[in-house]
């Protein structure tokens, strides 16, 4: 398949790039790895009249300490993100979950920005930031402003973004505790068909915080609120985990698609909750 034709603008700073994304709005699409854009073209799913390709904008790539956590800029690529030893001390679910986006080509190009901005359901990136609380920084012509995860994900491919705006930067917060995420593909390197993302805090014997976020589940990526409520205070046992578990997958609305039914995806969803917390914990 071949792409239908669109205006093809290279800038070179952030600067350009933003006032090009002001002058064609939703005219336009941002090209970062181009993982899941190129072939959203090529199967001619969009028809953008211009591409923005940020790839020579090089101040959106680069990873930071930031008040004890780390900022990552939206263009840096998912393979500095898992070779980074700040992102493994600072974010270690970030750094699992990247691990299991696709394969290496796929994280040679695909950006952090990208994966975050494309808000895949099944994407890990995207349950990861919701989880940790991470505040995803947009910028326009007009300024810039701080998004929470929570309010950044609105639904299927669907975000807070502007058509004018640009995400440049996520911040995590330290990541205290242990964490895991496990999930379940047709193929090693394909999507999720269901995942779970887990960071837990032991103090004392008991559960001190637990953040839980599911993906390939519903429109977006899914927090586990009543789970989490569940964990906290209490001692990290085997029928407080099933019980947090099953929490977490019971109001789940997931699809049924050719790969996998609704039915499956809860039951799935329910055990990787369960798995994920007890690898967190220990
Ligand atoms: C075979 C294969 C397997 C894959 N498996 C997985 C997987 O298991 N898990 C997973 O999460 N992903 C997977 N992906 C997708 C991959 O992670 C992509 O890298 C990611 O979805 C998009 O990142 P990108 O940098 O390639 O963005 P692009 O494809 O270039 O862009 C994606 C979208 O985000 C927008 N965008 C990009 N950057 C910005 C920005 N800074 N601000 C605003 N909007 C922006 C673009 O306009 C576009 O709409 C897979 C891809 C392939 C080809």
């Amino acid at each position: 398949m071949k792409p239908p034709a669109f205006e093809y603008l290279a800038p070179s700073s952030l600067d350009e790039a933003l006032s090009l994304r002001a002058r064609y709005g939703s005219d336009s699409v941002l090209l970062a790895g181009g993982q899941s854009l190129v072939p959203l073209l090529n199967l001619r799913l969009t028809f953008p009249s211009a591409v923005i390709d940020l790839g020579r904008v090089t101040e959106l790539a680069g990873i930071r300490p930031l008040d004890g956590g780390v900022a990552i800029g939206a263009m840096t690529r998912q393979r500095s993100v898992e070779r980074s030893e700040l992102a493994a001390e600072r974010s270690p679910l970030l750094v699992g979950a990247v691990r299991q986006i696709g394969h290496p080509a796929i994280r040679n190009r695909g950006t952090v920005g990208g994966s975050l901005a494309h808000a895949d359901p099944a994407a890990e990136l995207p349950a990861v930031a919701v989880a940790l609380d991470a505040e995803l920084v947009a910028r326009s012509a007009r300024g810039e402003r701080t998004i929470p995860a929570a309010d950044f994900f609105q639904g299927f491919l669907t975000t807070a973004l502007a058509p004018d705006e640009l995400l440049v930067e996520v911040r995590l917060p330290l990541q205290k505790g242990g964490s895991s995420l496990k999930e379940v593909t047709r193929r090693h390197g394909d999507f999720a068909l269901a995942g779970a993302a887990a960071a837990v805090t032991v103090e004392g014997g008991r559960i001190w915080d637990a953040r839980v976020a599911l993906m390939g589940v519903g429109q977006g990526p899914v927090r586990a609120t009543e789970a989490e409520a569940a964990l906290r205070g209490a001692e990290p046992g085997d029928a407080v985990l099933r019980e947090a578990a099953r929490r977490a997958a019971a109001d789940l609305q997931p699809s049924s698609d050719v790969h996998a039914t609704a039915t499956y995806r809860r039951r799935v969803a329910e055990v990787l909750v369960r798995r994920a917390l007890q690898e967190a914990i220990s």
